[in-house]
């Protein structure tokens, strides 16, 4: 089993800390119990720059790239990006209810932003992710089992609470392995 990253004030300690102001508050009571699972990468199937950033800090320019214009004025952020050499960036706590998932449902219950917590994989749907990703995932998956009280079961892909809609992660990423990291020991 890989080991749990610290969580302090609802921020990994370890991870880059970049504040977006595209969340607001979870209903009354409710707490994070699930962990939707994205891929993104701007522009499409390039890596590295500081586009995701931008993207979830409301500061991506429109002009820089003709698929910004379409994306640049959305409010969405995940509560964090895993990027291709495994580094963690961190834009929203995890208490808060960050932008992520859109029209969801999850197990009959619609609304997933309410009670799941986002993580991005700087990806796409048919590029194999990195093996540092799989490990920065399975470190994070940890600590929130142990922080939240999330269940290895209640983690799911945005493809899957979002289907026709959304794609990602994608045929690529390897549930098999992702959830041989989480359970072995
Ligand atoms: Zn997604």
């Amino acid at each position: 089993m890989t080991s749990m990253l610290a969580i302090e004030e609802h921020w990994l300690t370890l991870a880059r800390r970049v504040p977006s102001t595209h969340y607001n508050e979870r209903p009354e009571g409710v707490t994070p119990r699930l962990l939707v699972v994205h891929n993104i990468s701007l522009p499409p199937g390039e890596f590295g720059g500081d586009y995701i950033d931008q993207l979830f800090t409301g500061t991506l320019c429109a002009d820089e790239h003709p698929y910004f214009a379409d994306i640049a004025g959305l409010r969405v952020a995940a509560h964090c990006l895993i990027r291709r050499e495994g580094e963690i960036v961190q834009y929203v706590p995890f208490d808060k209810r960050a932008w992520h998932a859109g029209q969801s449902c999850y197990q009959g219950v619609e609304n997933c932003n309410d009670f799941s917590i986002g993580i991005e994989l700087e990806g796409t749907d048919d590029l194999p992710y990195t093996e540092e990703q799989y490990q920065a995932l399975s470190q994070i998956t940890q600590s929130l089992v142990k922080y939240y009280g999330l269940k290895y079961e209640d983690i799911t892909g945005h493809s899957d609470i979002a289907p026709g809609r959304k794609t990602d992660p994608g045929a690529a990423f390897d549930w098999r392995h992702f959830h041989s990291l989480i359970t072995a020991y």
